[in-house]
């Protein structure tokens, strides 16, 4: 079977089951679990963001903690160090298994798409969507994060999904992640 159907048949039926409640927030992994450095400032936003931009992190794909916990200094290191950024780029990371973690976390401006990063949170799946089917577990997991940054006044009720694609000249969040963005609320193309 064609893998990427049998994925969508997942999504749209773990959809139409998505009975849960809008204040339903899913387990976050904090930053100090992960190991984060310390962000070298922070600005909030100023309202709701009134976009949620998904983006995948174009490197590998991590199973389990101790593997995404590596996956995440390496990539925080890499926004700071390399780009000279305050903090990771992006406001929450979701793993394959559909762990959620802590980046910038919600209220907080990031540095995820240049020009449209001061009304937008930024959410990465770690890995490399070009070549690798997002699981349902991890669509799953982005799909309940928005409902709660919606519940918690954190995310405007009528905010806009995108991939970073849709704003910006790039392949994130890579094709067989965006295909999936159409079975998910709000999305926008
Ligand atoms: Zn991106």
């Amino acid at each position: 079977m064609d893998p990427k159907k049998q994925e969508k048949t997942t999504v749209e039926t773990t959809a139409s089951q998505n009975a849960e409640p809008a204040g339903m927030c899913p387990m976050v992994v904090s930053r100090e679990r992960w190991g984060a450095a310390a962000p070298r400032s922070r600005d909030r936003l100023t309202d709701a963001a009134k976009r949620a931009v998904i983006h995948h992190t174009a490197l590998w794909p991590c199973t389990g903690p101790q593997q995404c916990f590596v996956q995440l200094q390496h990539i925080q290191k890499l926004h700071m160090v390399h780009r000279g950024w305050d903090d990771i780029g992006y406001n929450f990371l979701v793993g394959e298994d559909g762990s959620v973690f802590e980046g910038r976390g919600w209220g907080i401006v990031g540095a995820h798409t240049k020009g449209n990063n001061h009304d937008s949170i930024g959410i990465a799946f770690i890995g490399d969507f070009n070549n690798q089917v997002p699981t349902s577990a991890a669509l799953s997991a982005a799909r309940q994060l928005l409902q709660c940054g919606v519940a918690l006044g954190h995310l405007h009720p009528t905010y806009a999904l995108l991939g970073h694609r849709d704003l910006a000249d790039t392949e994130c969040p890579g094709k067989l992640l965006y295909t999936q963005l159409q079975f998910l609320n709000h999305f926008t193309d």
